[in-house]
């Protein structure tokens, strides 16, 4: 429900309520219902977003259940992350915002607080190196096993603007990579369309598990 005694007269106007606001909406709930049956998404954690044009994003409402995730609960902000209909995003909203600046070619984010994420954020420093695995190629533009990807692992911040602000000053100038995980909180991933950004999610959380079960093992 939109409520309107909050809504100035600047943010009345909703200039992304079409159909690829809706299809993007759309997609963003599978993702959500996959994500949560998945266990990557446990007690209204998580948040999704797609850049339908470069002045609206459609990005998941504030602690709403992902299993739960109905049209509706898909809002429009601005690219500088101001809600467009009154409602209230996600609290990581400035993470997702901060990232289209950084990669104008990203149209889908999708941020997850798997067992396997949080585990190694807290356990492997301030870099995860993923390498000779076949399923690297399950990313974008990689080719071979013998590729080493490097995944940065941030401090966690309640202030989300803050902790967007040192992503965005550590990602800066460097080469696109896939995603980055936030210490003892999750995982942030993207990519050019929400398939290509569903999969990158996929090998990743296999990857973790993989990692995981090498740690486990006393393997290096
Ligand atoms: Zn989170």
């Amino acid at each position: 429900m939109i409520n309107l005694q909050f809504m100035s007269s600047k943010t009345r106007k909703i200039p992304c309520k079409g159909k690829d606001f809706k299809k993007a909406a759309e997609s963003l709930v599978k993702a959500g219902h996959m994500s949560h049956k998945k266990g990557w998404v446990p007690a209204t954690s998580g948040n999704f977003s797609i850049k339908v044009s470069d002045e609206c994003i459609a990005i998941t409402v504030s602690g709403k259940h992902k299993g739960k995730l109905e049209k509706n609960d898909i809002m429009p902000v601005d690219a500088s992350g101001k809600s467009l209909d009154g409602r209230k995003p996600s609290a990581e909203t400035p993470i997702h915002t901060m990232i289209y600046m950084l990669y104008p070619e990203i149209r889908c984010i999708l941020h997850t607080h798997s067992i396997f994420a949080t585990m190694l954020s807290k356990y492997t420093g301030r870099e995860l190196v993923l390498d000779d695995y076949e399923l690297l190629k399950a990313f974008q533009g990689i080719q071979t096993h013998a590729t080493a990807l490097k995944v940065p692992v941030f401090i966690n911040d309640q202030d989300t603007k803050r902790l967007a602000e040192i992503v965005r000053e550590q990602l800066s100038g460097t080469e696109l990579c896939f995603g980055f995980l936030i210490e003892g909180h999750g995982l942030y991933t993207w990519g050019t369309d929400i398939e290509d950004t569903e999969r990158h999610l996929e090998a990743f959380e296999f990857l973790f598990e993989c990692e995981i079960l090498k740690m486990k093992a006393g393997l290096k």
